[in-house]
């Protein structure tokens, strides 16, 4: 029988910030891949930069990595392991292969020849003598350098595959001589795309939202965000685009991972999400975006309003502007913007007032959305207005804007008082109009 070798990654990042967008996708493409091999999955904290390392950030990475629902099999801590990296380093010594100078110790590197890396992504890459001169493995302070127990906890770890962002390839010919130094098997790579912007920068800090639970905060899901960075590099071989964590585990393949950059577009991550929130059960809905309703009122009349949302918020922190004419008035909105496209200000007028009437005198218990559509079409045959001049000024006069759930909805979930109230309002507003 064939001896396959057991299958082992590790996602390492070190606790210097909180978790960005970068690191997820790292976790993820690592965890799809342990999780497709029956393999596992460790989280290494390489905190050996103990000045910049902060516990708050550790935190961070493994809270969000929880909630995305990635979860791991080990855990190490490298500042737990300083044992044994002088161990290796001790060996190193004897056998002759560093050397100090200046109170630091350096790994001797060949001055000729080249490094090959197999890359799983990538292909072949060289590396010249020139890019890996003597590095430092230890600092004068007795810090390890990050190469250093970089590559030792992977050969102690037997991590069969090392799945990391391109920002390491130049760091890898370093690495491998290391592995050979230390006669430990040299892992697969598999070096996954950087993340651009839409100018195909490099995400940064600088140059757009790169942490992590920045997009929590803003009420995407976790589900959305898995498919959005699932297709930061990577693509299904039938172009599908939405899956559960456990679908995205038996299509994941690293052979689909691109070598371009990938680019982040947050309108992709509007979409996906979108799809999620619509798909999405009400009350489940409910329960998640009642949460970043910062409006006082009835239960009843929050989950009108929420429902009515469903379909069309991208992300739960749109839903404050989004709603805010549900709970306050918004008569502050130009009279202008009641006049429909190319009609004018006396049509409006005879459309919104004749509206007026039948709404006033129409019976509380006909006040649903087929009901007040079904009037309002009659009224419309009827008086021979257009229906540009009926139901545009009601959609402003209710709202204040010229985007909206329909002008039947807002009546609906606002209820006849409050819509009379608006559009005699509007009237009002109407008249200097008319004059001018
Ligand atoms: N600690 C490194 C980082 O956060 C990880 C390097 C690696 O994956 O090998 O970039």
């Amino acid at each position: 029988m064939e001896n396959k070798q057991d299958i082992r990654v590790r996602f390492a990042p070190s606790p210097t910030g909180p978790l960005h967008i970068g690191g997820a996708r790292t976790a993820l493409f690592n965890y799809l891949f342990a999780r497709k091999n029956n393999g596992k999955l460790v989280l290494r904290i390489e905190d050996t930069d103990q000045d910049r390392s902060e516990e708050m950030f550790e935190q961070d990475i493994e809270d969000n990595l929880k909630w995305l629902g990635l979860n791991w099999d080990e855990k190490y801590r490298q500042s737990d392991r300083k044992d044994i990296y002088q161990k290796h380093l001790d060996t190193l010594i004897e056998k002759d292969l560093v050397y100090q100078k200046d109170g630091a110790y350096y790994f001797k590197t060949p001055t000729e020849g080249e490094v090959v890396v197999n890359d799983l992504i990538r292909g072949k890459v060289s590396f010249g003598a020139d890019s890996f001169d003597d590095f430092v493995v230890v600092k004068s302070d007795g810090n390890f350098v990050f190469h250093f127990v970089n590559v030792i906890d992977d050969m102690e770890m037997k991590i069969s595959h090392i799945i990391r962002g391109e920002d390491h390839l130049s760091n890898t010919p370093k690495h491998i001589l290391l592995f050979e130094a230390l006669e430990a098997p040299v892992p697969q790579y598999a070096h996954i795309p950087l993340i651009l912007n839409e100018d195909r920068s490099k995400i940064s800090k600088r140059t757009g939202d790169v942490h992590f639970a920045q997009y929590r905060e803003k009420g995407y899901l976790p589900i959305g965000l898995i498919n959005f960075l699932a297709q930061l590099g990577w693509s299904d071989s039938k172009g599908r685009e939405f899956f559960l964590l456990e679908e995205l585990i038996n299509v994941f393949d690293l052979s689909r991972v691109q070598k371009a950059g990938a680019v982040f577009d947050i309108k992709y991550l509007n979409h996906m999400n979108h799809h999620y929130l619509n798909n999405m059960d009400f009350d489940e809905y409910y329960k998640l975006a009642k949460d970043f309703n910062p409006f006082e009122g009835e239960e009843d009349y929050h989950k009108k309003v929420l429902k009515l949302w469903q379909e069309r918020v991208q992300y739960f922190a749109e839903i404050p502007e989004l709603i805010d004419y549900f709970y306050q008035d918004p008569a502050d909105y130009e009279s202008k913007l009641l006049v429909f496209k190319k009609s004018s200000p006396d049509q409006t007028q005879k459309g919104l007032e004749t509206a007026f009437n039948v709404l006033s005198s129409l019976d509380e218990s006909s006040w649903s959305q087929t009901g007040l559509q079904q009037i309002l079409d009659d009224t419309i045959a009827a008086e021979g207005c257009g229906a540009g001049d009926v139901f545009w000024p009601i959609r402003v006069a209710l709202s204040g804007q010229q985007g909206s759930p329909s002008p039947v909805e807002l009546l609906e979930v606002l209820g006849k008082d409050e819509s009379i109230k608006r559009i005699a309002t509007a009237l009002k507003k109407l008249t200097p109009l008319e004059l001018n």
